[in-house]
């Protein structure tokens, strides 16, 4: 038997449909119709909004132990200093319930597929549990060029392990990554761009100012970041450039590409990246941007130009919560402008193209299970589709 479902407003995905249109669903959550208003009587009438389920593009589920651990406000260097002195703390059992934990939150905050980095394999077992979508992205880093055959051999170890878990359809996908420009070798991007066909890649860009300085000649806070890990730096020429426009040329463009933050993509570069990349995708994670940087990308220069938006919330290490509507009214406060029907367009179907996963979610779709999440008017959530 089949629902039919209305709301003060219906997102499809991609735009709000008519007033009064109708969704019609099979009991297991399967879309049937999205149907034009007056065509049935109508069964249940929500107050708010209705939208298919959410896209996290960027997730780190395996650091769900840190919540509240690092201060707000440190800047990128310290922020990822302080990650490698606390992230093994804590028992293996504690790790484990903050992992599944932060899984729940994110299912309960209406989220239906994860773009989710891994250093680990500590979220195999999340990913054998029904109802989310995966897709793993395997960090490798290594900045030592010589290295780089060992540091790619190391994420390929824990990408196997990812690999060898078998479920129907694309529900997980996973593929090896760039970490980010400052602690990934030329050698090493190169390794990692001819590894994945066809795969996304996704990888950390412009979280910080210091890294433009570090690729323009040199300066800021990262030579000394490195050293004081050891790591040497001495055949690390700067290319006069920033970041994005000297490594993208060290990655294929067959694949779709992520750039995750972008808090200090410039006009420029966002043509660049733009021009080069057929697939390209821009995560948004603002909550962590004002979390650790106090600053947040400019939103609309990208949308300037014409730039693919995509969500994610980051890490309980820098976010008080895992919810893609949150981040949604982070950048609704700061951008009033901006307004819902693109914000949701960037959380539901952009997201799905990002993760390759627009034939499945995204939008309200016939013959589809992309979730049916309700946002009442307090913007509360639940979801319509059973258990999906
Ligand atoms: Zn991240």
């Amino acid at each position: 038997m089949s629902r039919y479902l209305t709301a003060d407003r219906i997102h499809d995905g991609i735009r709000f449909t008519d007033t009064g249109s109708i969704l019609q669903v099979s009991e297991d959550g399967t879309i049937e119709a999205l149907l034009a208003p007056g065509t049935v009587v109508a069964g249940e009438h929500y107050t708010g909004t209705l939208c298919p389920g959410f896209i996290n593009a960027h997730c780190h589920t395996e650091l769900s132990h840190m919540q509240g651990v690092i201060p707000e406000g440190t800047g990128l260097p310290g922020f990822l200093t302080r990650v490698m002195q606390h992230r093994n703390q804590g028992s293996p059992e504690e790790k484990e319930q903050s992992r599944w934990q932060a899984f729940r939150s994110m299912q309960r905050n209406g989220i239906v597929a994860i773009g989710d980095i891994a250093n680990t394999t500590d979220t195999l077992d999340l990913r054998g549990e029904p109802g989310m979508y995966w897709y793993t992205f395997v960090e490798s880093i290594g900045f030592t060029p010589e290295r780089a055959p060992q540091s790619f051999a190391y994420a390929e170890n824990t990408y196997q392990a990812f690999a060898a878990q078998e479920a129907a359809g694309n529900r997980l996908q996973q593929s090896i990554v760039p970490h980010a420009p400052y602690s990934v070798s030329e050698a090493l991007f190169r390794l990692i761009g001819a590894h994945g066909s066809g795969k996304t890649l996704s990888v950390h860009n412009q979280e910080t100012a210091d890294e433009a300085l570090f690729y323009q000649d040199k300066s800021g806070a990262f030579p000394a970041f490195l050293e004081g890990l050891g790591i040497p730096h001495a055949d690390f020429q700067p290319s006069g450039r920033n970041s994005l426009q000297t490594y993208m040329h060290w990655l294929g463009t067959t694949r779709p590409t992520m750039l995750v933050h972008n808090t200090f993509s410039s006009g420029e570069d966002m043509t660049a990246a733009r021009a080069h990349f057929p697939q390209l995708f821009w995560c948004l994670c603002p909550n962590a941007n004002l979390y650790i940087e106090q600053r947040l990308p400019d939103i609309p220069q990208m949308l300037e130009a014409g730039l693919q938006l995509c969500i994610g919330t980051d890490s309980l290490a820098s976010n008080h919560q895992l919810s893609v509507l949150a981040e949604l009214e982070c950048i609704d406060r700061q951008f009033p402008e901006i307004g819902w029907e693109q914000l949701f367009s960037w959380a539901c179907h952009n997201g799905a193209k990002a993760l390759q996963l627009e034939n499945e979610l995204g939008t309200f779709r016939a013959g589809t299970k992309p979730g049916i999440v309700w946002i009442g008017p307090d913007k509360s959530m639940q979801r319509l589709d059973g258990s999906n």
